[in-house]
């Protein structure tokens, strides 16, 4: 027993909404993706719902305190831009800090704050899922505003999954995992946040840009290196299978 994903809204509570950007659909989609992706990768993760059901706080705190570590999954509201994540007042904020960077690295926005703590009145963690979650790790995300300026990207799933895999990825890493891209074929990337406008100098040198370029085209995570073995490799080597580089 280790990962738990929360789908932070479901059922009778649908969090924030704007126009077809409805809370406890994205939050849903996010938990039962990185749980399948987790269960792939063989890390051991569980979820406190698997559909679109009413969960009161008091259930859902007696599920997730067994674990070891879980993600709240949640969208904002108030017309903000980016990506932000509260930890308990007990933990260090390392495996959030690691989250924003692959949101980060990936082309996705993040608040001007991405990692903080929230205490209340009495000096406690401010969150129940922080509060009332014993001795599990509980990490809230909340992955972009229904209603900023990202409102209109977020529509799109591919871009949505872009940030689900970012968290999959934080995750190998902390788990000493290797990481390994969707087997899907359909590896999603945030293409749309981040378009290929950059120049490069034509100098004959495989240098990180070119790279980053190379996987944006090619449409595997953008980190500017070439691992071993490279998802953007082997989108090339697919490719000149197909025989169309295009
Ligand atoms: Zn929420």
């Amino acid at each position: 027993m280790s990962w738990i994903q929360d789908a932070g809204h479901g059922g009778s509570d649908p969090g924030a909404a704007k126009d077809s950007n409805i809370e406890k659909v994205f939050t849903l989609e996010a938990a039962l993706y990185v749980n399948r992706r987790l269960s792939e990768l063989g890390i051991a993760s569980s979820l406190t719902r698997t559909g679109d059901v009413t969960l009161n706080p008091a259930p859902k705190t007696s599920k997730v305190k067994p674990y070891k570590k879980c993600i709240s999954h949640h969208f904002n509201a108030g017309g903000g831009s980016g990506a932000e994540t509260i930890h308990s007042i007990y933990s260090d904020g390392k495996f959030e800090k690691l989250l924003i960077e692959e949101l980060k690295k990936a082309g996705y926005p993040v608040r001007p704050r991405p990692v903080y703590t929230r205490k209340n009145s009495s000096g406690g963690d401010y969150y129940y899922m922080h509060r009332l979650t014993g001795s599990c790790r509980t990490t809230i995300l909340e992955y972009e505003f229904v209603d900023g300026p990202q409102s209109e990207k977020i529509k799109d799933k591919t871009y949505r999954e872009g940030m689900y895999e970012c968290v999959v990825r934080a995750i190998c890493q902390e788990e000493g995992v290797h990481y390994e891209g969707s087997g899907s074929g359909q590896t999603p990337t945030p293409q749309k946040a981040n378009p290929p406008k950059e120049t490069l100098t034509v100098d004959g040198y495989l240098n990180p840009k070119t790279i980053s370029a190379l996987q944006r085209y090619f449409g595997t995570p953008v980190d500017g290196i070439i691992s071993k073995p490279s998802l953007v490799i082997k989108e090339l080597q697919r490719r000149l299978n197909k025989g169309n580089l295009g």
